[in-house]
């Protein structure tokens, strides 16, 4: 990655987060501008910049990723929960460390803005 995010920051333990879990593959942690009751973020240690820049070797750790936000949804105890990954900036993606969003805790609407 040409440039360290504030993500990699946090991984480095230069920032400071809320985290949730982790594991030798990923970091969860409380979105400090929560869209939703629970607003977890779910990063890779890998500093992939999207989803898009993700290659066949990142298959497993895509996997992972999904998993662990399930696992995190059950901790917080939800029952219903949403995942977004915002890939480019007409997405939403402000971070350019790939991120997934976990979002619960309140009835969602569809389609998202
Ligand atoms: P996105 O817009 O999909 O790139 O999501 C980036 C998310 O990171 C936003 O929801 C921000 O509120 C969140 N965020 C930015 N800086 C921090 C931080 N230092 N700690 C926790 N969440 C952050």
């Amino acid at each position: 990655m040409a440039n360290p995010t504030i993500f990699s920051r946090i991984l480095e333990g230069e920032i400071p987060c809320e985290e949730v879990y982790k594991d030798e593959f990923c970091l969860a942690f409380r979105d400090i501008q929560p869209q939703a009751p629970v607003h977890i973020l779910i990063i890779p240690r890998k500093p992939l910049e999207s989803l898009q820049a993700a290659k066949e070797e990142d298959k497993a750790l895509l996997g992972h990723l999904m998993l662990v936000a399930a696992k995190v949804a059950e901790q917080e105890g939800l029952q219903d929960w949403r995942t977004v990954i915002n890939n480019g900036e007409k997405a939403g993606q402000t971070v350019f460390h790939l991120h997934v969003h976990l979002l619960g805790g309140r009835t969602m609407k569809w389609p998202p803005g």
